[in-house]
């Protein structure tokens, strides 16, 4: 099939890459490089450097290559950053993606597929989190993620476009055999970070609270590896290109791990000492945020098979410590 692969040169965009073209997929990035890494995008994959903002060279591109599905990753991903800056997430979350789904629409590009997050549901009143769970984002981020699910519903009814709104949870790991990695400018997210330390290029990680309602006192997260994330998305490209219903679901293993939990596993798996500190609570972060993971299972047919946290960090770090420093 032909896939169109917005943000291709980004983390988990760029394991998408590699996943479809080892089924034997073509593809066609766009990327405008903001945040991503042209080296990142398998040689095989044509490359276009563009705004996805830009509608009639997203209509001009999806007709020459006879493009059959969408995966739309590229997008802002950052809480902190929407809180002091909403207009870059509404115009680069919500208006691109109108832009591109009138190009879409236009081109008669049947299935969509969009990275959506577990920030669409705010506080949880219940975890594990099921997606019918009520969705109120607590954030920009969580809000214009949200917005973009709600066009696609109701372009599906309008238009009968079929899409799925994948909801992350904590993306995580590396195809380190592909030489891929997680390359963030500045980098904010926890296994990263608590590498760098075993790798000696930062001093310590603080831990953002450690008198949390959770087990250790430290929040919980449920980490999915992005190999795992890749095999979801053909999944659901599988099933939408099949007539299935359209929908959203949690991506995410069903277990969740404390930041005390991950630090632990990053000095089992790397043999180094690791610097942590308390520090305060970070604004906006919910104790525990874990996927209910039964419609993903029962829908798509897809499981987390190589999330186990240990994987997840061994598999980071083979490819974070041959980043430059
Ligand atoms: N965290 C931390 N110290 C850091 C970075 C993150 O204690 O330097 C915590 C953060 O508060 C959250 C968890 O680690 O509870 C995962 O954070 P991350 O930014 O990786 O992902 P998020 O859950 O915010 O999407």
């Amino acid at each position: 099939m032909k896939v169109l692969v917005t943000g291709g040169a980004g983390y988990i965009g760029s394991h998408m890459v590699r996943t479809l073209i080892d089924r034997g997929h073509g593809v066609v990035v766009v990327d405008d490089l903001s945040s991503g890494h042209r080296d990142a995008v398998a040689a095989e994959a044509a490359f276009v450097e563009a705004d996805v903002a830009d509608g009639v060279r997203m209509l001009a591109l999806l007709r020459e290559h006879g493009v059959e599905a969408v995966l739309h990753f590229a997008g802002k991903i950052r809480v902190d950053e929407s809180v002091v800056d909403p207009a870059t997430y509404w115009r680069g979350n919500v208006t691109a993606s109108l832009a591109l789904l009138g190009a879409v629409l236009e081109a008669k590009v049947p299935s969509f597929v969009f990275s959506s997050t577990a920030a669409v549901y705010g506080d949880p009143e219940t975890v594990p989190i099921p997606e019918d769970h009520p969705t109120r984002p607590v954030n920009p981020y969580g809000d214009s993620k949200l917005t973009v699910e709600r066009i696609l519903s109701s372009y599906g009814v309008a238009h009968g476009l079929r899409w799925a709104a994948l909801r992350y949870f904590n993306a995580a790991g590396a195809n380190a055999g592909a030489g891929l990695g997680e390359r963030h400018d500045p980098e904010s997210h926890l296994i990263p970070i608590v590498l760098d330390v075993a790798l000696g290029r930062r001093e310590k990680v603080s831990i953002y609270g450690t008198d949390w309602p959770t087990p250790d006192g430290t929040c919980v997260r449920d980490y999915i590896h992005v190999c795992d994330l890749a095999d979801a998305h053909l999944a659901a490209l599988e099933h939408l290109t099949k007539g299935g219903e359209s929908g959203a679901f949690n991506l995410g293993t069903g277990r969740g791990a404390s930041v005390r939990e991950v630090v632990e596993v990053v000095r089992e798996v790397t043999g180094k000492a690791v610097l942590a500190v308390s520090a305060p609570r970070r604004a906006g972060d919910p104790p525990e945020l874990v996927a209910g993971v039964e419609r993903a299972a029962r829908i798509l047919g897809w499981r987390a098979k190589q999330s186990d946290l240990r994987t997840i960090v061994a598999d980071a770090w083979l490819a974070r410590a041959r980043l430059p420093g």
